[in-house]
């Protein structure tokens, strides 16, 4: 078993039901979520958009990395996410990021580092992101990051001083 740290992320309208139902559905597809934070609410980050709600989700997993990815794509889908529609927006608009009802990212796998294709992890730009950093801190605040060396409590501080 390995353990991975999701996190869910909406700012449809229903967001709060839809990262309900992505909970279900990670603890049916990738595995039993032993670890959930409450759900924190933040400005969009990186582009002009309604707020957005998020949630780190802690799951015992039995799959392999890039099949944790494949089961979060195809939980979005379900969730009703659509990329052709994104990419219409960000043509649309020239910003880097759509709105989406549902985003699901893998933070860690493990102590995994981990660099394919369609693979990143830890996601590269969480120790960037206070919107990701506040509630895994509520459920790893000492769990060290396996490449910064720092633990997430600890990246947190810094950001806070700089
Ligand atoms: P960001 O990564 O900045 O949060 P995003 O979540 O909006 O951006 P998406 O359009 O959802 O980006 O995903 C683009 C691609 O990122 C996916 O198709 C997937 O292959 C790839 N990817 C790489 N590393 C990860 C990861 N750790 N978790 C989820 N997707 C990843
Ligand atoms: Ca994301
Ligand atoms: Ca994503």
């Amino acid at each position: 078993m390995a353990r991975v740290v999701l996190i869910t992320g909406s700012n449809a309208p229903e967001a709060e039901k839809l990262l309900a139902r992505a909970r279900r559905l990670v603890a049916e597809r990738v595995g039993a979520v032993e670890k959930e934070s409450t759900v924190h609410r933040s400005r969009a980050w990186g582009f002009e958009a309604p707020d957005f709600s998020n949630q780190v989700l802690v799951s015992a997993t039995s799959l392999a990395p890039e099949a944790v990815l494949d089961a979060v794509n195809a939980i979005e889908t379900a969730l009703g996410r659509d990329r052709q529609r994104e990419l219409a927006e960000k043509a649309a608009t020239g910003q880097r990021y759509a709105s989406r009802p549902i985003d699901i990212d893998i933070l860690f796998y493990d102590c995994e580092v981990i660099g394919t294709r369609r693979l990143t992890v830890p996601h590269p730009l969480m120790a960037e992101r206070d919107f990701v950093l506040d509630p895994l801190a509520e459920v790893m605040r000492d769990f060290v990051h396996p490449t910064i060396g720092k633990s997430i409590e600890e990246i947190r501080n810094e950001r806070r001083k700089s």
